[in-house]
C-alpha cells in the first residue's frame, strides 16, 4: 500500500472561539492531485495553510511524509516546509531582484546550492513555465500570468514533494488564466503531488484525482470529478453547483 504523504487526523481550527475548520481527517498519497473546492470563507486557505502549519492547528494532527508536524520544533517544521512549495493567489516576488534571482534565491541561501547550479536549474524551470526569455526581467515588468509563473518556477526551484496552490489564478485577468492552469496541469501530468484550491471548474474536471468540497468546518465530499459534478451527495454541494455551473 502507498504511504500517504499528507495525512490529516481530526484537524480543528478556530480564531478567538469560532471555529473555521471542524473535524477534518483526510490523506493526499504521492503524485495525487486533490482540488479542494467550497464557498468562500468555508476554510480553505486556513486549510492549506494549515498543511504547511502557517497556521497552528488548534486541535489534531497534520503529519507529512510520516511525521506529525504538529509535535516538532520550529527548526524541523521549516525544514519540512521547504519540501512543500506554495504559491498564492499574489505572487509575492521580490520586486528588486531578475526573474532569474527570485528563482536561485532560496536553493542558494537555504539549500546552499552553488549559483552555477541554482543558475543551471533556473534556466530550466523558466522554460517549463514558458518564460526562459524573461530571466533578466525584473517583476514589475511582467503580466499577472507571467509573474504567477515565475512563483511556480520559484517554488519548484526548492524540489518540493508536494504543491500547494491557493488560488492561484483568481488575481489574473482572464486571457492569462490557461496560461497558469497549463503549467500546472503540465506538472500534475509529470506526477507532481498537488493541492489546489480553486474555482476553475474546467481545470478541477480534468485534472483532478479527487474533489474535496468543503463547507461549514468540514470535507463534506471526497469523490472522482466525475462523480462529484454528476451526483453531488450532499444538498450542500448540490447548492453550491446549482451557483456556479
Ligand atoms: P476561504 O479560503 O474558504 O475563503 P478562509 O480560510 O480564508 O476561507 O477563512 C475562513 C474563515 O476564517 C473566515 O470566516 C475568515 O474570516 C476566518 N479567518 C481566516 N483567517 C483568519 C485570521 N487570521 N484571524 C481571524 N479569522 C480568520
Ligand atoms: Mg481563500
Amino acid at each position: 500500500m502507498t504511504k500517504p504523504i499528507i495525512e490529516v487526523k481530526n484537524l480543528a481550527k478556530e480564531f478567538d472561539g469560532n471555529p473555521v475548520l471542524k473535524d477534518i481527517t483526510e490523506q493526499v498519497n504521492p503524485g495525487q492531485v486533490i482540488v479542494v473546492i467550497g464557498p468562500s470563507g468555508s476554510g480553505k486557505s486556513t486549510f492549506l495553510r494549515c498543511l504547511n502549519l502557517l497556521e497552528t492547528p488548534t486541535s489534531g494532527q497534520v503529519a507529512f511524509d510520516g511525521q506529525d508536524l504538529t509535535t516538532l520544533d520550529t527548526k524541523r517544521v521549516n525544514e519540512l516546509r521547504e519540501q512543500m512549495g506554495m504559491v498564492f493567489q499574489g505572487f509575492n516576488l521580490f520586486p528588486n531582484m531578475s526573474v532569474l534571482e527570485n528563482i536561485k534565491l532560496a536553493p542558494m541561501k537555504v539549500k546552499g546550492v552553488s549559483d552555477a547550479d541554482a543558475t543551471k536549474r533556473a534556466h530550466e524551470l523558466l522554460q517549463q513555465v514558458n518564460l526562459d526569455d524573461h530571466a533578466d526581467a525584473f517583476p514589475s515588468s511582467l503580466s499577472g500570468g507571467q509573474k504567477q509563473r515565475v512563483a511556480i518556477a520559484r517554488a519548484l526551484a526548492m524540489d518540493p514533494k508536494v504543491m500547494l496552490f491557493d488560488e492561484p489564478t483568481s488575481a489574473l485577468d482572464p486571457e492569462m488564466v490557461g496560461e497558469v492552469l497549463n503549467v500546472m496541469q503540465d506538472l500534475a501530468t509529470q506526477g507532481m503531488t498537488m493541492v489546489v484550491v480553486t474555482h476553475e471548474m474546467g481545470f478541477a474536471k480534468s485534472v483532478a484525482d479527487r474533489i474535496w468540497f468543503m463547507a461549514d468546518g468540514y470535507i463534506q465530499e471526497n469523490s472522482t470529478p466525475d462523480d462529484f459534478f454528476a451526483h453531488p451527495q450532499t444538498e450542500r454541494a448540490q447548492d453550491f453547483l446549482s451557483k456556479i455551473l
